[in-house]
């Protein structure tokens, strides 16, 4: 027999309900599994052989383990958001998410590792050194959830969460080769998330297949009054979604997404699987979202505005770190955020503290809330010509560890395909399509409106099924 820690949820809710599998035989399993290999891969922060170890029989996730990245409250259980700055914070609260979890059964095996406070896209900016990419262990992750989507490639977990900002869900699983959804806006509530940048911040799956995304969103997703962006609209059975049909489908194909500078394979793998859903019946036509190339610079006013203000309650007074021995209360803020921040974390609050400042927050942050406008208008009135749109997720595969580290501005360009979705609020998933010649995963990204995953799961889940891309496992 395959080993459990293979499978996926879909799969071993399977094997429970037909073979009477024992549940508790996939958490030992899956624990197996990571002292084999998180050494390394070091995907992993903390394991937690003892949480909800009374599953619920009955739950949709029942007996499945799940990994969460460590920005996501779990009552009791240390969340570092992998910062010096939150060492031993216990939060006194489950995330709403985590509740979810808990109520529909799955079994939560520990955290994952991030970059610092969600600020990255390699990994590499964690308090807890980097996480490796398990098809290349010299190569990075993607980030910031490089933890969650590297234990899901690696077999590690069967499931994960990750929460996506810029692109941080689907970058790593795009450079993992796994599945990777970032939900609209509002679809999942975020009370408990720790924030980066809360009108961008969103929860979502990262999975080894289509069917355990939708099965995993099914379970997270829904209206919150703990969160009041959290919309109140019903929960449809996604699953029903998982057809291998899209014939008719309207597909957009941006021109601006395949740009100067972009990797060949990655260019050719896209255009390949378009051409493939193209042949399986759906209407692919070239679309124009022309304010793409300003997404990246508005993200990064946005995103650390939004950062250094969630970040100020981070002082030594209720949370994590407090500096030794400060001469007086400033003293101590000053003394604990020196040394319990990063360099990345500081890089961000400088930048957003200062676009909020008099005289440039008119021409900073007015100007990207505009620009921001501007994007999300893009996409309306692209979605009145089609059903999704598809792009390549990264403009290129998993790069070397530190390759980037010293270029701040050409680690913020890998998630330029990314961004887009979150200034204007819209889901957009990431699935496998491909291989490089060096044996390296490439995600493709498929977009829908706002709140309609269905047709994102639809696509999605005609292509995997046409193909064997989800099926490979690095070697480790
Ligand atoms: N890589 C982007 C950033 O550094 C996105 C991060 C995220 O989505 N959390 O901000």
């Amino acid at each position: 027999m395959e080993n459990l820690y293979s499978l996926t949820a879909h799969a071993l809710k399977e094997l429970m309900k037909k073979d009477g599998l024992n549940p508790s035989k996939i958490s030992e399993d899956v624990f197996g599994r990571i002292e084999a290999v998180d050494g390394r891969v070091k995907a992993i922060v903390r394991v937690n052989k003892s949480k909800f170890s009374n599953t619920k029989s009955s739950g949709k996730l029942s007996g499945i383990p799940i990994l969460i990245k460590d920005n996501i409250c779990v009552k009791d259980e240390e969340t570092t958001c992998a910062s010096k700055i939150l060492e031993g914070f216990r939060p006194p609260y489950d995330a709403t998410v985590v509740k979810k979890l808990e109520e529909a059964g799955a079994v939560l095996i520990g955290k994952a590792n991030m970059d610092e406070f969600a600020f990255g896209s390699s990994c590499e900016t964690s308090c807890y050194g980097p996480t490796k990419n398990p098809w290349d262990l010299g190569r990075i992750p993607g980030g910031s959830s490089g933890g969650s989507a590297a234990a899901v490639a690696a077999d590690e977990t069967i499931l994960a969460l990750g929460s996506d900002t810029g692109g941080s869900i689907r970058q790593p699983a795009a450079l993992c080769g796994v599945v990777g959804l970032k939900p609209t806006y509002g679809r999942v509530s975020r009370y408990g998330l720790i924030a980066f940048a809360s009108s961008l911040d969103q929860i979502g799956p990262i999975t080894k297949d289509v069917e355990d995304a939708a099965l995993l969103l099914g379970v997270i997703a829904g209206h919150d009054e703990m969160d009041s962006t959290s919309v109140d609209i019903p929960v449809p059975d996604y699953t029903k979604s998982l057809v291998k049909d899209v014939k008719g489908m309207r597909v957009g194909v941006p021109k601006e997404y395949f740009i100067k500078g972009i990797d060949k394979e990655v260019d050719e793998a896209v255009k390949k699987a378009i051409g493939l859903l193209k042949s399986l019946g759906a209407k692919v036509a070239e679309i124009s979202l022309p304010h793409t190339e300003y997404a990246v610079s508005a993200y990064y006013i946005v995103g650390p505005a939004e950062a250094s203000s969630n970040l100020a309650r981070f002082d030594g007074v209720q949370y994590g770190l407090r500096a030794d021995r400060p001469e007086d209360m400033i003293d101590m803020y000053v003394k604990t955020r020196s040394k319990g921040f990063g360099d990345e974390a500081k890089r961000r609050i400088l930048l957003g503290t200062y676009c909020l400042s008099t005289g440039y927050y008119d021409a900073y942050y007015l100007k990207a809330q505009k620009i921001r406008t501007r994007i999300k208008e893009d996409f309306e009135s692209a979605f009145k010509a089609c059903d999704c749109i598809i792009t390549p997720t990264t403009p290129s595969p998993a790069f070397k560890i530190g390759e980037k580290t010293n270029d701040p501005l050409s680690m913020y360009l890998s998630d330029i395909f990314t961004i887009p979705a979150n200034l204007a609020g819209i889901p957009a998933i990431s699935i496998p399509c491909g291989f490089s010649k060096d044996g390296l995963p490439i995600g493709l990204q498929i977009l829908a409106k706002p709140f309609d995953e269905e047709t994102i799961f639809r696509a999605a889940y005609t292509f995997e099924q046409s193909t064997e891309y989800h099926k490979r496992k690095p070697e480790l």
